[in-house]
């Protein structure tokens, strides 16, 4: 595991597509969802496989997208629309996640925040969809067969009970995301490039982030 010092990539959009382009498949776990967009269109372009993960505010829940052009599933934006993310807030400052629980009367800054017992099995869940795209590239399908049943490409993982899902305590539900028609990435088609062999020294990239500052960790 190399530590690369933070940087921010809407600052410099540059390191992040060089980052992107070379890495085997990606694992996103930034708070903020501009960055997301971002990523997701040049991974779009470069056609790299990422995972995204997040954990609501307060800690009831997390989800976790895959994104992979060339298994021609809907991009980031698709599947945030499925998931009930707003975008992007043009104009506003954007660091707390739009994905924080609502507490009715209070303005976002004064959401609460998630912690580490949420965020760590989280992150499990994020790691086992990258090691079982890892596993499929491999020509060891079954994971991921499992994991996406019904052509889901996105997961909620309850901690508690979780009304408007329907479901919890520590629970997983698959996620079908189709295609929006008005998808600026036209996602849901074949790609272009073949997949290629990863199994062995698979080059990771893990970008996480607090804000804007985004520290990478390559596993070669
Ligand atoms: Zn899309």
């Amino acid at each position: 595991v190399v530590d690369v010092p933070p940087f921010c990539c809407l600052d410099e959009p540059h390191t992040i597509r060089r980052e992107l382009e070379a890495a085997d498949i990606v694992l996103v776990a930034v708070d903020d969802e501009a960055p997301k967009y971002l990523i997701d269109a040049m991974a779009w372009e470069l056609q790299r496989p990422v995972v995204y993960g997040g954990v609501y505010g307060g800690g009831w829940g997390a989800e976790v997208v895959l994104v992979d052009p060339i298994a021609a599933t809907p991009c980031y934006g698709c599947a945030a629309s499925v998931l009930g993310r707003t975008g992007v807030k043009l104009g506003k400052n954007n660091l707390i996640p739009s994905y924080a629980l609502p507490n009715a009367g209070q303005d976002e800054d004064g959401w609460t925040l998630a912690d580490l017992t949420s965020i760590k099995p989280a992150a499990t869940l994020l790691s086992n969809v990258a090691i079982a795209w890892l596993e499929a590239d491999a020509g060891h399908p079954a994971r991921l067969d499992e994991l996406q049943q019904d052509a889901s490409t996105a997961w909620r993982f309850a901690f508690r009970h979780v009304p408007v899902w329907n479901l919890g305590p520590w629970c997983l539900q698959p996620v079908a995301v189709n295609p929006k028609p008005d998808c600026p990435q036209v996602c849901g088609l074949p790609g272009v490039i073949p997949i290629k062999h990863v199994c062995g020294d698979a080059n990771l990239l893990v970008i996480a982030a607090d804000g804007c500052e985004l520290q990478r960790k390559a596993a070669g």
